[in-house]
């Protein structure tokens, strides 16, 4: 995977949130059936305190299984019984009835492991249940995952999170040319890179900048002491995102860097109130600030990636073959319409379907936008399958390939940086990479609202640097941080 680094002298890290809790351990033996959805509550409520914190190890699931299995005497099970035990768990559970009785018990635990304040806990359970349960009940819980995963292959098959692989095409690897400066007098351009604005449409000034839900600085943070100051005019070095003004003064005040000739602009438009958000407060965020965006850049393209905070629940990103109310139409049908006017039809057309696109911005540069959420552990939806979600991968190799036929070089763009994802999308992402290093010219992603970068190296030897992916910092001041102007890249040299 892909290593890290931090730009000297830019950004810091807030820590000490990140780590796993084990505080759900220990429950009665029925309780353990529910435990799935406490943890992503708790993981979801306790992510925006640690900002973006650094990826949570993927569950070791299968090493937990014997002692769970000596614990609770699942032995005893047979594979009939367990089959149908887990039928009429899900058939109980898809009843409305059964999403309340899974709410009411996840806010109880919510509340009792003093995960957020009652009331964040009462609105983020009733956000996530319908969703998350399911989920639960198309993947783990169902009679085949469950049953293969407590009594072995030969009852059914569990490949939560199993390890896949794309195919790469029979071509040969190009001999890797090592970079070369460009030319005295060779073509600049001028790109902005644009990243985590997170709009708060109900910041407040004076209001209390360290109150006890995730986000401050809010309409419902109350007033601080009389010892503390409350949340400033522009915005808050704490745990607070930013009001209108300050993202226009931020755009507003961009010409002495211009011109620019493109934007990359790679996602989470809203606020960090993740468990009081409608899809209406979404579309809203998207708008409002897509136009913003276009009031002050004018003409100029803007290329967006989506963002985890795009959708509510934060994070949720079900594949395309997920359909109806569930699924993610809402949102992409959105998107393509307030981007309409900087994208090319084709990629409108896959931007609907999962998010990602592709197109030429200019002869001999192919850009590409990747839906990263298909690739995080926190986008529960990848629980059902995770195996390259919606093709994506498949798809960029496609497009890297006609890329290397053509002679064109190619930037990617998105919003989670490929170190932060599942271990096996990470690990395929990092094989394409590798495989078309001649081609990839530039990698640009946000998330971690810090200024880092990571580095990719040959597959043979681990030691020669290949690829690097670039993170901007953000623009919201969540957590703690200086709301930074964003920076601009100077790409040199014919793209050819
Ligand atoms: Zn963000
Ligand atoms: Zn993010």
């Amino acid at each position: 995977m892909p290593r890290h680094g931090v730009s000297p002298g830019q950004g810091h890290r807030r820590s000490g949130l990140e780590q796993e809790s084990d505080r759900t351990r220990g429950s009665p033996r029925l309780r353990l059936l529910w435990m799935g959805l406490p943890l992503i509550m708790a993981l979801v409520l306790w992510a925006p305190a640690g900002a973006h914190p650094l990826p949570v190890q993927s569950q070791h699931v299968g090493r937990l299984v014997p002692q769970l299995r000596d614990a609770f005497g699942w032995w005893n099970l047979t594979c009939p019984v367990c089959k149908s035990l887990f039928t009429a768990i899900d058939f109980g559970l898809k009843k409305e009835s059964g999403v309340e009785w899974v709410g009411s018990i996840a806010t109880k635990l919510c509340k009792l492991l003093k995960i957020a304040p009652p009331a964040v806990c009462q609105s983020t359970v009733q956000l996530f249940e319908d969703d998350v349960v399911e989920v639960w009940t198309r993947s783990v819980l169902s009679p085949s995952e469950a049953c293969g995963l407590l009594l072995g292959s030969t009852c059914g098959h569990w490949d939560v999170f199993s390890s896949w692989n794309i195919s790469l095409p029979a071509v040969p690897k190009p001999a890797p040319q090592p970079p070369k400066p460009p030319a005295p007098g060779a073509p600049v351009s001028r790109i902005l890179f644009l990243t985590d604005l997170h709009w708060d449409h109900d910041y407040l000034e004076g209001t209390d900048p360290d109150c006890e839900n995730p986000l401050c600085c809010r309409q419902d943070s109350g007033l601080p002491p009389a010892s503390r100051p409350g949340a400033g005019y522009w915005g808050e070095y704490s745990k607070c995102d930013l009001p209108l003004r300050t993202l226009e003064s931020l755009l507003s005040g961009l010409g002495p860097a211009g011109p620019f000739d493109m934007v990359y602009w790679t996602g989470d438009i809203p606020a960090h109130n993740i468990w009081h958000q409608s899809r209406q407060d979404q579309l809203r965020a998207l708008t409002t600030v897509t136009a913003l965006v276009k009031k002050f850049l004018g003409p100029v393209p803007v290329y967006p990636a989506v963002g985890n905070h795009e959708s509510t629940p934060v994070n949720g990103f079900p594949p395309p073959f997920i359909e109806g109310n569930h699924s993610s139409s809402w949102l992409y049908e959105a998107m393509a319409k307030a981007w309409e006017s900087w994208l090319s039809p084709e990629a409108l057309h896959t931007l609907r379907i999962g998010g990602f696109y592709a197109l030429s911005p200019r002869p001999g540069l192919r850009l590409i936008s990747l839906n990263m959420n298909f690739c995080s552990r926190e986008n529960f939806w990848l629980l059902i399958n995770s195996t390259d979600p919606a093709g994506q991968l498949q798809w960029l190799v496609g497009e890297l390939q006609a890329a290397e036929d053509r002679g064109d070089k190619v930037h990617i763009i998105g919003h989670i940086p490929p170190g932060h994802c599942l271990k096996s999308w990470s690990w395929n992402y990092y094989r394409i990479v590798a495989r078309y290093e001649n081609t990839l010219a530039g990698q640009f992603f946000g998330h971690t609202h810090v200024d880092e970068f990571e580095v990719f190296y040959d597959e043979e030897t681990l030691s020669r640097p290949l690829s690097v992916a670039f993170l901007a910092p953000s623009a919201t001041t969540y957590i703690g941080l200086n709301p930074v102007s964003p920076p601009s890249l100077q790409v040199t040299g014919s793209t050819k």
